[in-house]
């Protein structure tokens, strides 16, 4: 689960990490109130959505850049009327972009140089890992790629928790030796680390960490993920979920308790098991189709939730045909085959469907969707199945 900036700023502050000081408003009534309160000097309007590089993005009316230093109230009004309402695209929200519906007004920084810091799972290691670069503002990718040398990496090992070499090596990465940066850099990984660890995040980034001229250490942008298996633990985090971020579909199939990620292509698949729904969309692949989305209803599917999951499917124009490829082995094949039946009286099916049932009565589910007079197509095996749905799709 993602958040915005400004509440991750929030969060921050609560484990001692400095952030200019900042204020959020959903409407333009506020925007006022919100600028005096940040205060009279530069200040920072920043658009809020859930992706990064929104300060080299462009807005789909042609306005260029998602975050604004400027001097004056009447500038930070005017770009937070070109902000709020409008759609921001960036490199990684895709084409489409994001609807902008918070600004965050915050105190401007003065720069002296600019970091880059990361926590996130190491997978290779299963330990959490942090990432630091003395080149900040950039895309860390880009980074890895072209000056593998400017990264530093320090694996944390989860018994012991941070400690002082962990902090030494970050600390000589990034090239910090006076006393009071140090000092700084401590608290901020300490409370850094211990924010990731407590909150169960999959990753939190600091980019651009800044030091002023002055010598303080402050981060003036924030990204976090939580693990969304570990949300029960956190009932305050997921009060931050913004489900207007989040893709509608997959928001309801959540609902259900259906495992639903939209993909960009045109043959829906309704499976039960991630790893069979894989293989579905590979032999969809291999037959030259391009699957939609990825769905799996899991090992107890009711007929309501079949029925959802076609619901969602079929709300994707981009859908010429569906794949039901289903494994009884917990569910019975006779619960998909009814599900597959009420769905169609309930949904009106206007693309080709494809059925494949394999195991725990799959004698008495073939009979009952052959005795319903739904006009799907059967189909044997997986293979049988995917190049039936490519082929009827085609047309
Ligand atoms: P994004 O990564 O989505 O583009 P950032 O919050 O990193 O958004 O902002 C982009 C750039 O704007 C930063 O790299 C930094 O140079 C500048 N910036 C952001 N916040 C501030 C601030 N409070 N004071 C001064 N400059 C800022
Ligand atoms: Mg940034």
């Amino acid at each position: 689960m993602n958040i915005h900036e400004y509440q991750a700023k929030e969060l921050f502050s609560q484990f001692g990490i400095s952030v200019p000081a900042g204020k959020a408003v959903q409407s333009a009534d506020a925007f006022e109130e919100a600028i005096d309160s940040v205060g009279s000097g530069k200040i920072v309007v920043k658009s809020q959505i859930h992706a990064g590089g929104r300060g080299k993005g462009t807005f789909t009316t042609g306005y260029k850049g998602g975050v604004k230093v400027v001097d004056t109230k009447e500038e930070a009004l005017e770009a937070a009327n070109a902000m709020l309402g409008n759609t921001l695209v960036t490199h990684q929200t895709g084409p489409a972009g994001r609807e902008v519906k918070t600004i965050y007004f915050t105190e401007a920084s003065d720069i002296e140089k600019e970091y880059y810091l990361a926590i996130l799972l190491d997978r290779d290691s299963s330990k959490p890992v942090i990432i630091a670069s003395t080149e900040g503002g950039m895309d860390i990718e880009e980074v890895a790629e072209k000056t593998p040398e400017k990264i530093t990496k320090v694996l944390i090992d989860p018994a012991t928790g941070i400690m002082p070499h962990h902090k030494r090596a970050i600390a000589f990465g990034l090239g910090f030796s006076a006393k009071e940066q140090l000092k700084q850099l401590d608290k901020l990984l300490s409370g850094l680390y211990k924010f990731f660890w407590d909150k169960d995040c999959s990753m939190v980034e600091i980019n651009p960490l800044i030091t002023t001229p002055a010598g303080d250490i402050m981060a003036l942008d924030a990204k976090v993920n939580f693990d969304s298996n570990a949300l029960y633990r956190h009932p305050d985090i997921v009060t931050l979920r913004d489900l207007g971020e989040e893709d509608e579909k997959e928001v309801k199939a959540s609902e259900y308790n259906l495992s639903y990620i939209a993909l960009d292509g045109n043959i829906a698949c309704l499976v039960n098991g991630a790893g069979l729904a894989m293989s579905t969309m590979d032999i969809i692949k291999h037959f030259g189709g391009n699957p939609a989305n990825f769905l799996d209803v899991g090992g107890g599917a009711n007929e309501e939730q079949v029925t959802e999951a076609f619901r969602i499917i079929l709300s994707d124009p981009n859908v010429e045909g569906i794949l039901v490829n289903i494994f009884g082995g917990i569910m019975s094949c006779k619960t998909i085959a009814n599900g597959i039946i009420a769905a169609a009286k309930n949904v009106e099916m206007t693309v080709p469907l494809v059925v494949r049932l394999e195991g725990n009565e799959v004698a008495e589910g073939k009979q009952l969707l052959a005795d319903s007079g739904l006009a799907l197509t059967p189909a044997d095996s997986l293979a049988d199945a995917a190049q039936k749905i490519v082929e009827l799709a085609k047309k």
